[in-house]
């Protein structure tokens, strides 16, 4: 089953509707959400997790590993990161990776294949090359990386050269994401993050001349001192370098919150009716020129793994968002990372010394997390049917979870009523489809099977702000920028 295309009449209803309905919310790369999880679990629920994994051997996992520190803040992060020239912390950092694998793996049992890995930050690249072959060197004593498997790295495109980029595919790179938020001189200077597009071409040329499969960029919308037209001839540069993916990620100024934003000049972020225009007009050029809308942010080229895999119906998402390999097991290593094993989710400690205090002790440096019920399961295929397909098929849900959908959902159907009455969704005997429409509000709709944000409306309104993370990221109910930065 594939997603309907947007089309022309979908971005003009979008533009008609952003206003009224709040298309925000939680991006669903896990649910519960992180915001979810429960603080402080006994270790036992991590035990259990990598237990019942172990005796779920020869699956292979998917494997994502967490490098903090950048060297120059970007005022518009929100990531979990640690600003440092001070390269020795990393050194040590390496070391206590080393541990939390030994730990990890030594539960696992032997070198369980890793069929997909994605080192994100933070910089990855900030690591010397010797600490990135050390890294490199502790992930294969303690797993087996597959060679035809993904596997994937964040790059700061100011931090690399030639030589890097072919230390990344010794190391058995094969796709790159690389941050570029906007090309812009004046933006780029507002949001401190000078980064010349001759630098980023450079990087990209580097990454086809070394043969990775695929290299993928972020922009960010929503930035001081953009217009649609700036943005627009931003988007002029980034097609020049023909990425095989795009993710288009919205800006939120949430100063109270992240502390470096405090330093962005709010008069200058565009007012809602620009940001709307550069989204719709990013949106319309990008489909234009032949890039596949995935959904959520995200784009591809028709022959990407992510497109092809939402054609064929295995499109799924995972805490690094669309994911072709998102069934497995997920272990997470490094300070905030986020595991999804065996039905738990597992967070780890995210500062420095938490981490390492764990270690020191000789245990997994679990800080949050929660165990997954039957109800979190079905929900968490639901709405993993809508963000990644568009359609649920309600016989096949009823036939996997023994249910009656119109009486196990009938609140949540009344509100889709709602939803089908502003075009976003449309029932039909046995099959819920996401409309074109609806494919660019697809959180709101998501958000209807979300049980705990159901349980949520009866509280008192908080600031709107959840003291969390998704994935490694901050997660909050307003927009926000994620991911890889
Ligand atoms: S945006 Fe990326 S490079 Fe910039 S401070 Fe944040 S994590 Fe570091």
């Amino acid at each position: 089953m594939t997603s309907p295309a947007l089309d022309r009449r979908a971005l003009s209803d979008f533009r008609a509707l952003a206003g009224r309905i709040d298309g925000n919310g939680p991006r669903y790369t896990s649910y519960p959400t992180a915001d979810r999880f429960h603080n402080g679990p006994d270790l036992s629920l991590y035990h259990d997790a990598l237990d019942a994994c172990r005796a779920d051997a020869p699956a292979p996992l998917s494997l994502y590993l967490h490098i903090p520190f950048c060297e120059n803040i970007c005022y518009y992060c929100g990531c979990n990161k640690i600003i440092t020239r001070d390269h020795g912390r990393s050194a040590r950092y390496v070391s206590y990776l080393g541990r939390e694998m030994a730990l990890v793996a030594g539960r696992l049992g032997a070198r369980r294949q890793v069929i997909q890995s994605h080192w994100g930050g933070g910089t990855p690249t900030f690591l010397n090359p010797d600490e990135m072959r050390r890294v490199m060197a502790l992930l294969n004593t303690h797993f087996d990386l597959a060679g035809e498997g993904e596997h994937s790295i964040e790059i700061d495109p100011r931090r690399v050269d030639r030589d890097r980029m072919a230390l990344l595919a010794e190391l058995g790179f094969n796709r790159v994401s690389l941050g570029v938020q906007d090309f812009d001189a004046e933006v780029q200077q507002a949001i401190h993050r000078i980064q010349p597009f001759q630098e980023t071409r450079a990087v990209v040329d580097a990454a086809r001349a070394l043969g990775f499969r695929s290299v993928s960029l972020d922009l960010i919308y929503g930035l001081p001192h953009q217009t649609a037209a700036r943005f627009g001839r931003t988007i002029d540069q980034v097609l020049a370098l023909r990425p095989d993916r795009l993710s288009v990620y919205s800006y939120a100024h949430l100063p109270h919150v992240f502390k470096p934003q405090r330093r962005i000049d709010e008069q200058a972020l565009p007012p809602a009716g620009e940001k709307l225009d550069i989204l719709v007009s990013t949106i319309e050029r990008l489909t234009a020129e032949g890039y596949v809308y995935i959904g959520m942010d995200h784009f591809a080229l028709p022959d990407d793994d992510l497109a092809v895999a939402q054609r064929e119906g295995r499109l799924q998402r995972n805490f690094q968002g669309y994911s072709t390999h998102a069934g497995y097991d997920q272990v997470g290593l490094g300070i905030s990372a986020i595991g999804a094993i065996a039905g738990r989710y597992v967070q780890n400690a995210r500062t420095l010394d938490d981490y390492y205090g764990a270690l020191d002790q000789g245990r997994l440096p679990l800080a949050r997390g929660v165990a997954m019920t039957g109800d979190d399961h079905l929900r968490r295929e639901i709405i993993g049917d809508l963000m990644c397909h568009g359609v649920l098929d309600l016989p096949a849900i009823e036939a996997r979870h023994g249910i009656d959908f119109n009486e196990a959902f009938a609140a949540e159907l009344a509100e889709l009523e709602r939803l089908a009455a502003d075009g976003l969704v449309c029932r039909e005997p046995g099959r819920l489809t996401v409309t074109p429409l609806g494919r660019l509000l697809v959180r709101r709709v998501a958000m209807v099977f979300d049980r705990y944000l159901r349980d949520d409306a009866a509280q008192p309104a908080d600031n709107g702000v959840r003291a969390a993370n998704d994935g490694t990221r901050p997660i909050r109910i307003v927009p926000r920028y994620s991911r890889v930065v």
